[in-house]
């Protein structure tokens, strides 16, 4: 069957120059990059290698590269470790729409008995500065918000952000896992101390990412083991996938360019043509700050699952903005936080594309989504609800 795989947002393909760098540090040059001799040393020259990559990637200093497993586990780093900073703080502000690595800390820290701001995000997805200036006191640890929405694209105005919060002197965190690679990242002009990024979102393998800390940021380790990585965090180094992440970091810095021109193009043909050929559709969150790469769809009075499971049918993968919780299907909380009506939000497809597609992909799926969507609203009572209301005026 064909693979149509629009689901970039949840995990890419690792990129084939990826993985050909990588292989050689399983079987081959396996020395641990700590030990003294000769086989550990051209090891560690290689991570060296790649944290420079990495870095020349974010405009960062080699220095400022923190190697981790996962965005998650950066997120959590920065949170944890700020706090263990700043014990004497015990207060930090987020958004609504943030993805569970902060959301679900924020819950946890808020049980802890620390004060958590979750600052809300208007119909467009868009925050309220004011809201954030308010909400900041003395005893204000961290703000920490993300770089663009994983489910809608939506990009937040994080330099802004930066100067409002550096100007009060507290550390800013932003989870940039769904910006890095899609829009460009300059650390040297910003006023960020803590940026997370995932490898598996851009072209590397799952099970790596990297915590950027400012120099002089204030940070205490939240894996606490050995020397590694400046004692920021413990544990021995992956360094099969730290060589594919460096790699990855300047595949994506080449195609940087073309994220931005020929996948946004390709993302405006898919998303106008559905807009065109099918009635009552929506786009969720404000197109203009958007992602290139990604858009999320709301058809309504028909169910997100239906849909996604008729497009896996043809080959076609892509993700919903509903998740399945004690078996009733809950819009998520991104489109909830945004207040999208409940027969929008349920219907609701994200497509998050990647270099790899194709304009005969969209071709694809413009072809047979709108079929599906009839398919389904014929035998959706709300949309027959619907129908009876326009009728009568
Ligand atoms: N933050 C955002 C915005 C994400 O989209 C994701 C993954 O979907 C993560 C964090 C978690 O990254 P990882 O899967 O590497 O733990």
């Amino acid at each position: 069957m064909k693979t149509v795989y629009v689901d970039n947002n949840a995990t890419t393909k690792v990129a084939p120059e990826v993985l050909e760098v990588m292989l050689p540090y399983f079987s081959e040059y396996y020395g641990n990059p700590s030990s003294m001799h000769f086989f550990g040393g051209q090891v560690q020259k290689k991570v060296d290698e790649a944290r420079a990559k990495v870095a020349d990637f974010l405009g960062a200093d080699p220095s400022e590269i923190v190697f981790t497993s996962c965005g998650t586990e950066s997120d959590n780093a920065a949170i944890f470790g700020t706090f263990d900073s700043y014990p004497e703080k015990r207060h930090f502000i987020s958004t609504r729409v943030e993805h569970p690595a902060i959301g679900n800390v924020c819950t946890y820290l808020g049980r802890k008995g620390y004060r958590v701001t979750e600052l809300s995000v208007d119909r467009e997805g868009r925050l309220d500065l004011d809201e954030l200036r308010e909400s900041i006191t003395d005893g204000t640890a961290l703000v920490t918000i993300m770089y663009a929405n994983n489910e809608t694209g939506v990009i937040f105005p994080i330099e802004e952000i930066g100067e409002i919060v550096k100007a009060k002197g507290i550390s800013f965190h932003t989870d940039a896992v769904q910006a890095a690679g899609k829009i460009p990242l300059n650390m040297k002009k910003s006023n960020i101390d803590m940026l997370s990024i995932s490898g598996h979102k851009l072209h590397a393998p799952k099970g790596i990412g990297v915590l950027y800390i400012r120099k002089g940021a204030k940070f205490s380790p939240f894996m606490i083991g050995g020397h590694q990585e400046k004692g920021r965090r413990g544990g021995t180094e992956n360094v099969p996938y730290i060589i594919g992440l460096g790699k990855a970091c300047e595949l994506a810095k080449k195609h940087l360019d073309e994220e931005n021109t020929r996948i946004k193009v390709l993302r405006d043909y898919l998303e106008m043509k559905l807009l065109e050929k099918i009635p009552n559709t929506l786009v969720n969150g404000e197109r203009l700050h958007r992602l290139p790469n990604t858009v999320s769809v709301s058809f309504e009075y028909v169910e997100g699952e239906s849909i996604l499971l008729l497009l896996s049918d043809l080959g076609i993968c892509a993700s919903s903005g509903s998740a399945c919780t004690s078996g009733s299907l809950e819009p998520s909380h991104v489109l909830r936080a945004m207040g999208v009506p409940f027969t929008a939000a349920h219907g609701s497809i994200r497509f998050s594309l990647s270099i790899y597609n194709t304009k005969e992909e969209m071709d694809y799926i413009i072809e047979h989504l709108p079929p599906i969507i009839q398919r389904l609203r014929d035998i959706s009572p709300f949309w027959k609800d619907y129908l009876k209301a326009q009728e009568k005026g």
